[in-house]
C-alpha cells in the first residue's frame, strides 16, 4: 500500500459495528484495575500477561478474556475500559460506534447490572463521538440465562439499542435462542448475532430465518454457499468483517487469504471492524492498514467500505445521511488510486 493509500484509510470516516468492550482491555489497565480492585492476577506482570495472548483458536482467547474481565468490579471500571476504548477509536477517526457488551461476564461474579450498564453508558455520553450499545447474550449459556439476563437489563431499555449473539459459535446455533430474541423483537431492539466466522454458513440462515438479525456478525464463510451469498447481497445484509481475529483466530491462516475483496466483489454490504482489539493486534486502523496492505484493495474499496459502515448501522435516517455525505465529500478530494 503507498503512503498516500494508507493516509486515506486512516483518516476517512468510519462507523465501528462490531467491539466488544471488554476486549479491548489493554494489559496495563486490567492491572491498574486488578491493583485498585485488590484482584490477584494469574499473571506477575504486563508483560507475562501479555505473552498469554498467543491463543489460536476461539477457545483459547475466550479463556484469557473472562480471566481479563474478572478485574472489572464497579461502575468506575466499566467507564475506564469505555472511555480508554472511545479515546481510541476517536483517533481512528471512527464517527459512530455500536459498542458490544456481555454482562453475563459480569453479573455471573456478582457485580449488579446496574454498573456495568451505568458505567458503559455513562462513558460513552461524555465522549464526542456518537455511541450507542448492545447487550450480547453468551451462546455457551442457556436460553434461559438469556432470558433472566435480558429482563434484569429492561429497567436500563433506554441506555442500549438493541442485543447480539457471541461467544463459542460451534455446537451453538442460533435457534438455540430464538424465544429470547423473538422477545427482545417486541420489545423494538435492534438484532445482531455472530454467524458464520467458526460456524458453518447454515448458522448464518438460522440466523436470518429464526432470529430476524438485521445484521450478521462476522459471516465470512457466507461464500461457501453462493445461493447464501447471493442471498444476503439481494437484502443488503450487512456483514461486519474482522480482519485481525480472523487472521488471529486462523478462521484465515494469512492475512493474504483473507476474503474481504471476494465479499465485496459479491456485491456484499461488508465492514471492517476490530472485534477485540487489546487481544488481537489492533484497533480499528490497525485493521484497515493490515488487509490493505494484504489485499489489492484501493481507493474505491476504501469508499465503499466506510459507506458500507455507515450504512449497516443503526442510525436515525438522517443522520446516517449526514455521515454518507462526509464520505462522499471525503474521497471527492482524492482521483487517484
Ligand atoms: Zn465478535
Amino acid at each position: 500500500m503507498t503512503t498516500q493509500m494508507r493516509a486515506i484509510v486512516q483518516n476517512m470516516p468510519k462507523a465501528e459495528l462490531h467491539i466488544h468492550i471488554e476486549g479491548s482491555l489493554e494489559p496495563e489497565l486490567i492491572f491498574t484495575l486488578a491493583e485498585r480492585n485488590g484482584v490477584t492476577l494469574a499473571y506477575p506482570s504486563v508483560d507475562a500477561l501479555r505473552a498469554a495472548y498467543a491463543f489460536t483458536d476461539l477457545q483459547s482467547f475466550l479463556d484469557i478474556y473472562y480471566a481479563g474481565a474478572s478485574v472489572l468490579r464497579k461502575e468506575q471500571d466499566f467507564y475506564d475500559m469505555t472511555a480508554a476504548y472511545l479515546q481510541r477509536a476517536q483517533a481512528d477517526h471512527v464517527r459512530h460506534t455500536e459498542i458490544f457488551f456481555d454482562p453475563q461476564t459480569h453479573t455471573a461474579r456478582g457485580v449488579p447490572m446496574a454498573d456495568v450498564i451505568n458505567g458503559i453508558h455513562r462513558a460513552c455520553a461524555d465522549s464526542p463521538l456518537s455511541a450507542s450499545l448492545i447487550l450480547c447474550f453468551l451462546r455457551h449459556l442457556s436460553e434461559e440465562d438469556a432470558i433472566a439476563t435480558l429482563e434484569a437489563a429492561l429497567p436500563y431499555r433506554d441506555k442500549f439499542i438493541g442485543v447480539g449473539l457471541d461467544s463459542s459459535e460451534v455446537g451453538h446455533p442460533p435457534e438455540k435462542f430464538a424465544r429470547v430474541f423473538a422477545r427482545c423483537r417486541d420489545l423494538g431492539l435492534r438484532l445482531v448475532a455472530h454467524a458464520g466466522e467458526e460456524g458453518p454458513p447454515a448458522y448464518i440462515e438460522t440466523a436470518l430465518d429464526l432470529l430476524k438479525v438485521e445484521r450478521i456478525d462476522h459471516g465470512v464463510r457466507c461464500l461457501e454457499d453462493p445461493a447464501l451469498t447471493r442471498r444476503l447481497a439481494a437484502m443488503r445484509m450487512p456483514l461486519t468483517v474482522c480482519p485481525l481475529s480472523n487472521t488471529k483466530l486462523r478462521v484465515f491462516d494469512q492475512m493474504r487469504d483473507h476474503n474481504l475483496l471476494q465479499l465485496l466483489d459479491a456485491g456484499l454490504v461488508a465492514m471492517v471492524n476490530s472485534d477485540d482489539p487489546a487481544y488481537f493486534g489492533g484497533y480499528l486502523n490497525d485493521n484497515f492498514v493490515a488487509v490493505f496492505d494484504a489485499l489489492p484493495l484501493g481507493l474505491a474499496h476504501a469508499h465503499q467500505l466506510a459507506r458500507n459502515s455507515f450504512e449497516a448501522a443503526f442510525l436515525p435516517a438522517p443522520e446516517k445521511q449526514r455521515f454518507l455525505d462526509e464520505v462522499d465529500t471525503y474521497f471527492s478530494a482524492f482521483n487517484v488510486v
